[in-house]
């Protein structure tokens, strides 16, 4: 695909911000005296402006994830990473993207901040993929399709085959967020970035690897659309404190692998007590760390929680989810928490 033409014809045309330390190689970080960038010369490890490139966490992570360098970009969370995709693709008030509710809220709130229209294509009822409905729309306005696998809040993945036939025929880009991705039996769809050009895996460390707080995503697509993406970010989006934090965490994957492992044993658990209750209708198959749970009336039984401590999320308001409680897996303690509360009621 000739991502070119999709791209916006302002991005297309200026060039980045130029940073001070955009001249130097890291080699010299060391042997450099620094006066080019009005920071404060007194060392307290956060004086200095951090890496604009992400040099260091860019090859852990390409490292981990198995593709090159040139084809990651960091966010201040994905949720940044979704902003510079729709800014760098979608013109105000012209382009369109495609979002399949019931699903993540921030690709409609990103969409609408940059005065872009999102077309709904709901969901099938049993959560699946309307891929005819999709490919009907795919032409060069409707410039971004939102996926997301495990989706949030319904918890499963969609059909592997429907992906692959809508990144091939779509004719914009595709992004498939992957942030439920560590805990699902369904491979990541990251490989296929380097023979579909118009696809981005975005993936985040704020699920599965358990740093929320530090505020890290991470874009995946093929090395033009991440020089697009680059060419708008702001230069420091990713601070000394979360990229530190972040290369000590990585170089501990055998923890995080136990704590998702934890996670899944506790979802079946979890869904085995459920499963018992008079009042819980239906307990969707779930791909992720979170299980959407139907129950007789969810407003009752979520303020009853509530009034017992205990908060998860009402998706009722959400389509196809009717009388829908979100509820996180938490630890052992927590889940058996919630399962004595649950059985009181
Ligand atoms: C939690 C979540 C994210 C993560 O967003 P961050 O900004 O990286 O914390 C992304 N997509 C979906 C669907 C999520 O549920």
């Amino acid at each position: 695909m000739n991502i070119d033409t999709l791209v916006r014809k302002n991005v297309k045309k200026m060039s980045s911000y130029f940073s001070a330390r955009d001249d130097f190689s890291e080699e010299n970080v060391k042997k450099l005296i620094y006066l080019d960038a009005n920071e404060s010369p007194f060392d307290n490890r956060i004086n200095r402006y951090p890496d604009n490139k992400h040099t260091e966490l860019k090859k852990v992570v390409s490292d981990i994830k198995n593709v090159n360098v040139n084809e990651v970009i960091f966010g201040n969370g994905t949720d940044e990473i979704l902003d510079l995709i729709v800014r760098v693709f979608c013109d105000p008030y012209r382009d369109k993207i495609i979002t399949l509710p019931p699903t993540y809220g921030m690709y409609d709130v990103i969409a609408k901040t940059n005065g872009v229209e999102n077309i709904e294509i709901p969901l099938k009822s049993d959560f699946s993929i309307n891929k005819n409905e999709i490919l009907k729309l795919s032409s060069t306005s409707n410039k971004i399709l939102f996926l997301c696998s495990p989706n949030n809040p319904t918890g499963n993945s969609f059909d592997l085959n429907d992906l692959i036939d809508i990144i091939k025929c779509f004719k914009g880009v595709v992004v498939v967020d992957e942030a439920y991705i560590d805990f699902s039996s369904k491979q990541s769809l990251i490989s296929l970035i380097e023979h579909n050009n118009n696809l981005i895996i975005t993936q985040t460390l704020s699920k599965a690897y358990g740093m929320a707080g530090i505020r890290l995503g991470m874009g995946f697509s093929s090395k033009k659309i991440i020089d697009y993406l680059n060419k708008i970010k702001p230069p420091y989006n990713i601070n000394v404190l979360t990229e530190r934090k972040a290369l000590k965490e990585l170089n501990k994957i055998y923890e995080i692998e136990k704590n998702i492992s934890i996670v899944l044993e506790q979802r079946k658990l979890l869904v085995s007590c459920l499963e018992k209750l008079v009042f819980v209708e239906k307990i969707y198959k779930s791909d992720a760390n979170f299980l959407l749970v139907k129950v007789d009336n969810a407003d009752l039984r979520y303020n009853q929680l509530l009034d017992k401590g205990i908060v998860v999320r009402n998706r009722s308001n959400q389509p196809l989810c009717q009388n829908c409680l979100r509820i996180t897996i938490g630890t052992k303690n927590e889940n058996t928490s919630l399962i004595k509360t649950l059985n009181e009621l």
